[in-house]
C-alpha cells in the first residue's frame, strides 16, 4: 500500500510502462509537459508546444499520404496558411490565385501587407499570365487547383517549372482534393497545405490544418516556426484528425461518386444557368485536371440568375444542411459570397467575379437518391419561382 496521502495520490496516476502496452491506435498524449529522467540529458519530448507524440503520429502519417517527409498539424488551415506567409521576408512579394479561399486573401490583404509584403494577384489558369507576372523578384506563389469554389483549374506542373525558373517557391492548398485524389508535391509543389477542418478530418467535429513538405530545410523553417508562435495543433484534436484519416480514402472516394451524380442532375436542372465542377463533360479544365488528379472531388457549385432564387433554394433543403464548411461525411449547401467568401476584400471580389447567386455543395456519404430528393425539390421550388 502507497504511503501517500489522497491528496498526492490525486495528482499522481500510476503511469502505464509505454514498452509494456502495445495499443493499436497511437494514443492521445493529452499532456503539457513531458517529465525527464536525467536533468542535464533532456528528453525526446519535453512541451506539448515544441512536440507531442500524438502529434507527432498524424504528421508522420500526413508526410505519407502527401508524399513528403515533413509534416506539420496546426491549429487550423489559416494557421497552416499563416504560418507558410511567415516564410516571405519583410519587403517580399508573394504571387497569389486569384481565386483562393476568402481567408487567405484576408490574411494576404489585411496582415501581410503590414510588413511591407508585396501581394500580385494572377490568373494563375493561364500560365502566361504567370510568366508576365513572375518577372518581379517573387518569394512564393500560393494557388489552389481546383479553386473552390469555381473549380478553376492551374496547371500546376507547369506552375512550379516557372516559378522555379523564377527563383519563386510553390505552394498549393490541397484541401479540396485531399492526398486521395491529388499529391502537388509529385507535381513539383515545395509546401502543400490543407485545412484539416475539411476532409482530412472529414467529420465536421475539429479544426485543424497542415503543412507538409519534403525540403529539409523548409522543414527546419517550418518546425521552428510553429514552436515559435505555438500553433501547433493540440494532442486531442491530433488524434481525431487521426481518427478521420482512416477513412479517408473511403469516404473521398464514396463522396466523389455521388457528387458526379448530384452535379450532372443539377447541370440539367431547368433552374441552373451554370454549372462549376471538374467532372463535367463541358468543363474547360477537365482535361487538364484529370492530367494532375485522380477525380474532381465531392464540392461543385452552380448559378441560378438570381441570389433571392439561390438564397430561397438554399433554405428550402432540408437533409443539405446549411453550414460553410465542406468535405465532412455530412452534405452541406451554402452561397459562398455571403458565407465562406464573406472575407474577401471588395477589390479581390471584383477582379475574380464571384457571382453572388453562387451555391456550392458539398457532398457526402448520405444515400445518393435521398440528397437528390432534397437538392431536386428545393431546384423544383427555384424553378416555380423563376416562373411567376
Ligand atoms: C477552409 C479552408 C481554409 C481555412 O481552413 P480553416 O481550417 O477553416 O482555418 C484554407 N483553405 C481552404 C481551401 C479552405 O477551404
Amino acid at each position: 500500500m502507497s504511503r501517500r496521502s489522497l491528496d498526492t495520490l490525486a495528482v499522481h496516476p500510476p503511469m502505464i510502462p509505454s514498452p509494456a502496452a502495445s495499443p493499436v491506435v497511437p494514443p492521445l498524449y493529452q499532456t503539457a509537459a513531458f517529465a525527464t529522467e536525467a536533468v542535464l540529458e533532456g528528453a525526446d519530448y519535453d512541451y506539448t508546444r515544441s512536440g507531442n507524440p500524438t502529434r507527432d503520429a498524424l504528421q508522420a502519417q500526413l508526410a505519407a499520404l502527401e508524399g513528403g517527409t515533413h509534416a506539420f498539424a496546426v491549429a487550423s488551415g489559416m494557421a497552416a496558411v499563416g504560418t507558410l506567409l511567415r516564410l516571405v521576408p519583410a519587403g517580399g512579394r508573394v504571387l497569389a490565385g486569384l481565386d483562393l479561399y476568402g481567408g487567405s486573401h484576408r490574411l494576404l490583404h489585411r496582415v501581410l501587407d503590414r510588413y511591407g509584403v508585396e501581394v500580385a494577384l494572377v490568373d494563375t489558369t493561364d500560365l502566361a499570365r504567370v510568366e508576365a507576372a513572375l518577372a518581379a523578384p517573387t518569394d512564393w506563389v500560393l494557388v489552389e487547383s481546383p479553386t473552390n469554389p469555381l473549380a478553376e483549374i492551374t496547371d500546376l506542373h507547369g506552375l512550379c517549372g516557372l516559378a522555379h525558373g523564377a527563383g519563386a517557391r510553390v505552394a498549393v492548398d490541397n484541401s479540396l482534393m485531399s492526398p486521395v485524389l491529388q499529391r502537388p508535391l509529385a507535381l513539383g509543389a515545395d509546401v502543400v497545405l490543407h485545412s484539416a477542418t475539411k476532409f482530412l478530418g472529414g467529420h465536421g467535429d475539429v479544426i485543424g490544418g497542415a503543412l507538409i513538405t519534403r525540403d529539409p530545410a523548409l522543414a527546419e523553417a517550418l518546425a521552428f516556426l510553429v514552436n515559435a508562435e505555438g500553433t501547433g495543433l493540440a494532442p486531442f484534436d491530433c488524434w481525431l484528425v487521426s481518427r478521420g484519416l482512416k477513412t479517408l480514402a473511403l469516404r473521398v472516394r464514396a463522396q466523389q461518386a455521388a457528387a458526379r451524380v448530384l452535379a450532372e442532375r443539377v447541370a440539367a436542372h431547368p433552374a441552373v444557368e451554370r454549372t462549376f465542377y471538374a467532372g463535367l463533360a463541358e468543363h474547360p479544365g477537365r482535361a487538364l485536371h484529370l492530367s494532375q488528379a485522380d477525380g474532381p472531388g465531392a464540392v461543385f457549385a452552380f448559378t441560378t440568375g438570381s441570389l433571392a432564387r439561390s438564397a430561397a433554394l438554399v433554405d428550402a433543403t432540408a437533409l443539405l444542411h446549411t453550414a460553410v464548411s465542406f468535405g465532412g461525411v455530412a452534405s452541406g449547401i451554402g452561397l459562398p459570397c455571403r458565407m465562406s467568401h464573406a472575407s474577401l476584400p471588395p477589390a479581390v471580389c471584383e477582379q475574380r467575379a464571384l457571382p453572388p447567386d453562387l451555391v456550392r455543395v458539398s457532398v457526402g456519404i448520405e444515400a445518393v437518391e435521398e440528397l437528390w430528393e432534397d437538392l431536386s425539390r428545393a431546384l423544383d421550388g427555384a424553378q416555380l419561382r423563376r416562373a411567376v
